[in-house]
């Protein structure tokens, strides 16, 4: 049985479905400040907070959970700067504390969700994970805090992780049964597609004069479904080899802002208006993950390219936008 903490937002649900169809039994924690009760459409879920101690000794106890995936973070990185207490709390303070229960209940597996931006400002890409880490916001601190503490856990008291760090996720389950509503919407695809469905006037473009080819910031983007099964590798992977380890997940390409707006363009068949606007703070010029760790250690192969992102994504959105997903 696998614990999925956070497993009714964007990635836990994806990776909730994913882990269902290979065969895994999952339980879903969730306390739904952001993430949605109709994303669990497979395996048990239990409405409640990691900083519940009792609810998590009671699911250790009543339950043989071979291991956690943990996904239930805060991850907007303006907030973060804005109200970094909130961030330092739940992002880390409340992972302690379901480390905690793990160590009392003898649960001894955990999967990890990290970022990219952990890594800060990177001269030279594809980013592989032997770079040197320093996040330039609150966000990515609290990331790299966990994954710092994952280590002590490990050396101190003998706990498997893996820490998983993604960079641009995006796309949405080819059947759309699933898909991303974030509440607000910040992310640059759905925001297209907003202006793909007419929803929104124009797709604002952060800045044209980075030191990139088309001016615009490059980033590589990462299917969900791809994501998912790079978690099933991992968990298994610590599992059989009674080990830790950290993997970067990216597609190895990045593209440019202006790059998805034009491959939107072409897949919807829709105009997208753009307006340029100064630089979003906090935005790296260039931020490419490299997969080859994860190739040659898990075996895993990204499968699904920009194309197939965006397809997904608007398939999704589209059922959004008739009323036929989950509310948000
Ligand atoms: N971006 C943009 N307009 C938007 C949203 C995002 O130009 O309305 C840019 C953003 O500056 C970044 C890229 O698109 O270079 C991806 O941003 P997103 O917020 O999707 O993900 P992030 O890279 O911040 O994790």
């Amino acid at each position: 049985m696998i614990l999925i903490v956070g497993g009714a937002g964007y990635i836990g649900s994806h990776v909730n479905k994913v882990l269902n169809r290979n065969g895994y039994k999952t339980i879903v924690l969730d306390n739904l400040v952001y993430g949605h009760r109709e994303a669990v459409k497979w395996g048990r879920f239990i409405k409640g907070d990691i900083a519940d101690s009792a609810l998590l000794d009671k699911i250790f106890k009543e339950n043989k959970i071979d291991a956690v995936m943990h996904f239930s973070a805060f991850a907007y990185v303006g907030e973060s700067v804005q109200d970094p207490a909130k961030y330092y709390i739940n992002n880390v303070v409340n992972t302690v504390n379901l480390l905690e229960a793990m160590r009392r209940d003898g649960v001894s597996n955990f999967i990890f969700s990290s970022t990219c931006a952990t890594f800060g400002e990177v001269e030279k890409m594809p980013i592989v994970e032997t770079l040197p880490q320093n996040p330039i916001n609150p966000y990515g601190r609290t990331k790299l805090m966990v994954e710092r503490i994952l280590e002590d856990y490990r050396v101190a008291y003998g706990m498997n992780y893996c820490v998983l760090r993604y960079f641009n996720a995006a796309g949405a389950d080819p059947e759309a049964e699933i898909g991303e509503l974030h509440n607000p919407e910040t992310h640059l695809i759905p925001l297209i597609l907003d202006v793909a469905a007419g929803k929104r006037e124009h797709i604002s473009v952060f800045g044209d004069d980075y030191p990139t080819p088309d001016g615009t910031c490059i980033r590589d983007y990462i299917h969900i479904f791809d994501l998912a099964s790079a978690h099933i590798l991992a968990m298994e992977h610590i599992i059989k080899n009674k080990c830790s380890d950290n993997f970067n997940l990216g597609n190895g390409k990045g593209y440019s802002v202006k790059d998805v707006i034009k491959a939107t363009a072409e897949i919807t068949g829709r105009k997208i208006s753009v307006q340029i606007q100064g630089r979003r703070a906090g935005d790296p010029p260039e931020l490419v993950g490299s997969s080859e760790k994860a190739y040659n250690i898990l075996g895993w192969k990204p499968e699904f390219d920009l194309n197939r992102i965006i397809e997904t994504a608007w398939k999704w959105h589209q059922k959004v936008q008739d009323g036929k997903a989950f509310k948000s």
